[in-house]
């Protein structure tokens, strides 16, 4: 069949089937290739249907028909990338529909940076924006249920979803929001698609509430599986199917419009950032900070320092020559420290309020308690940098490392397969040198980069990928961390969800029953599989593993 031809029919956007395109969309920013058919870019929610509704129709006669969702394809676990057809939202969903201080309604192609600008407006944040802050979308944050560095005081994407505008697998556009029990009551008999979801949704989350609430991971943040044990509560009553449609990486529907709720932004910040020489000190360091509940808790290794430095004209490009000559000033000091020895993680704690004399004082009560400790513990260095200008190199440094790695090291590739895990906090300072013998033992160039607060660690190997050899360390490799992780209560992952890369892995993390309770949700929502196969709960090793890039 002539995909483009006949969904032409019904579909307003551009269809591409360019080569060149195909080729570009055969990648995100994951280890993995799957080369699209066709690629949508949908107009409207009416395109939407009628993707859904086109595969529906001719699925019989073409069972490898599917939807892959993606918008701007910076994800990490190869859940952007489908092998028949895949809807770019980024080019023109992406409207904002409506803002306030408190809420804003969005379409999910709208680029981070830019939906930022106008909530700033407002004076208002949505604060769980990812690392890649100023290349992801808003819907991409919503379907991975992203993180970032002020997770750790206001929680995930999730915290700040309200409702959606959701195509489902019939080819219909449906609200979803919280119901009390009435309004689930009533939804249930309705006797129509949309009821027999949520009736057989229910029904499934009730008979094993239990042994699903028991399931939730003990981590502070995760973006793997369905989150079922935050759907049905039955102490409040509340039914909440935006709880699992968020980070469910489109595998359960299309998003076309999502509300979030928005928090005050608190112009002031101040940052602590200690140079650690002795991962021990973690132990006593890590509880001593979150007693002072920072706004963030971040750090990166001493790798990503050096690569930092020995890449900074790279710096020039990504920054422009303003902020790179500020960074290029505010960065001498700490050339310093390195000539006085390389720390190995470097802890950035920032606080943040309403006026700088509350910062100050946030930031003095814990400089007070940890000047204790450096004596002890042999922190080196200590700075008090209330202002945002002199932290920028900081943040710079914690942001941008990943991309400069991606870009910079000749012949070898940033290999993210152990990138996103989380343990809780109390076990890192047993947990990371443990970790460290298992880099070191696939003699794998890492660095570490992470929150540090909420335990969670971007390792990104450089690899020369197509090596076989290079190759043949991915399943051990992975086997060794992800089983460490979970021996600590931890979560393969804690932001950048499971697609291709930790599916395989959701058997390890829920056992066999659990997981049978989200295939049987994928089954409710999706009986044809039409929705990004091969990613969660669809997801198998084998098929992943041979769909590794072969070139870069
Ligand atoms: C340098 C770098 C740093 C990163 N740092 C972080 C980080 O700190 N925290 C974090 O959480 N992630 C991080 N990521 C991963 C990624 O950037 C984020 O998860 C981001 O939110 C994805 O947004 P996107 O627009 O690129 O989505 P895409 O990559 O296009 O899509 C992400 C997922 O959402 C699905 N999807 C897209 N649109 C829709 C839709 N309309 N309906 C249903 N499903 C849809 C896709 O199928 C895919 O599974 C990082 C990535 C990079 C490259």
């Amino acid at each position: 069949m002539d995909i483009q031809n006949e969904l032409s029919k019904t579909f307003e956007g551009e269809l591409d089937t360019s080569e060149e395109q195909r080729e570009f969309y055969s990648h995100d920013a994951s280890l993995f290739e799957l080369k699209p058919q066709v690629i949508g870019f949908p107009k409207h929610v009416k395109d939407l249907k009628a993707a859904v509704q086109f595969v529906n129709r001719n699925r019989p006669a073409y069972p490898q028909l599917s939807i892959t969702p993606r918008s701007r394809g910076t994800d990490m676990s190869g859940g952007a990338i489908g092998e028949s057809i895949v809807l770019d939202v980024s080019k023109h969903m992406t409207n904002l529909i409506a803002v306030s201080s408190t809420e804003a309604t969005v379409e999910p192609g709208m680029m981070y940076k830019d939906f930022e600008v106008e909530t700033l407006k407002k004076g208002s944040l949505m604060p769980s924006y990812p690392a890649s802050r100023d290349m992801a979308s808003v819907g991409g944050m919503m379907s991975n249920n992203s993180g970032g560095e002020k997770s750790l005081e206001y929680g995930k994407t999730d915290n700040f979803v309200t409702e959606l505008k959701m195509v489902l697998s019939d080819g219909n556009e449906y609200v979803v929001k919280p119901l009390n029990k009435t309004e689930l009551v009533q939804k249930m008999s309705q006797g129509d698609f949309e009821g027999n979801l949520y009736k057989q949704t229910f029904e499934l989350l009730e008979a094993h509430y239990d042994q699903i609430q028991a399931a939730r991971p003990k981590v502070s943040k995760d973006s793997t599986g369905y989150h079922l044990w935050n759907v049905w509560n039955r102490e409040t009553g509340i039914f909440d199917m935006t709880k699992m449609f968020v980070g469910a990486q489109g595998t359960l529907g299309l998003i076309a419009e999502g509300t979030v709720s928005l928090v005050p932004h608190r112009p002031h910040s101040g940052l602590l950032v200690l140079f650690l020489k002795d991962i021990n000190q973690l132990g006593e360091l890590i509880p001593a900070v979150l007693k002072h509940n920072p706004a963030t808790f971040e750090s990166f290794d001493d790798q990503t320092l050096w690569l930092s430095i020995k890449f900074m004209p790279s710096f020039l490009k990504m920054l422009g020559p303003k902020r790179f000559l500020h960074l290029l000033i505010t960065l001498i000091p700490d050339g310093l420290q390195l000539l006085r020895g390389i720390p190995k993680l470097v802890l950035m704690v920032e606080f943040n309020g309403s006026t700088e004399q509350e910062v100050r004082n946030k930031v003095k009560a814990l400089h007070k308690e940890l000047g204790h400790m450096r004596v002890k513990y042999e922190i080196n260095g200590f700075e008090e940098t209330p202002t945002e200008g002199k932290s920028e190199k900081f943040w710079i440094m914690r942001r941008y490392s990943f991309q400069l790695l991606r870009s910079k090291v000749k012949d070898k590739h940033t290999a993210p397969f152990i990138d996103d895990f989380i343990v809780p906090p109390e076990h890192l300072a047993e947990f990371l040198p443990k970790l460290r013998v298992i880099i070191k033992k696939y003699k794998l160039f890492a660095t570490i980069a992470g929150h540090m607060g909420d335990g969670n660690f971007h390792v990104i190997p450089l690899m020369k990928i197509e090596d076989p050899n290079e190759r043949a360390k991915l399943e051990p490799c992975m086997k060794e961390v992800n089983n460490l992780v979970i021996g600590y209560g931890g979560s393969v992952s804690g932001e950048h969800n499971d697609g291709m890369v930790r599916g395989p892995w959701l058997e390890a993390m829920y056992g066999e029953q659990v997981l049978g309770y989200m295939k049987q949700v994928k089954n409710i929502f999706d009986p044809e599989n039409i929705f990004n196969p091969h990613k969660k709960t669809d997801a198998k090793w084998d098929f992943s593993f041979s769909h590794i890039r072969k070139s870069f």
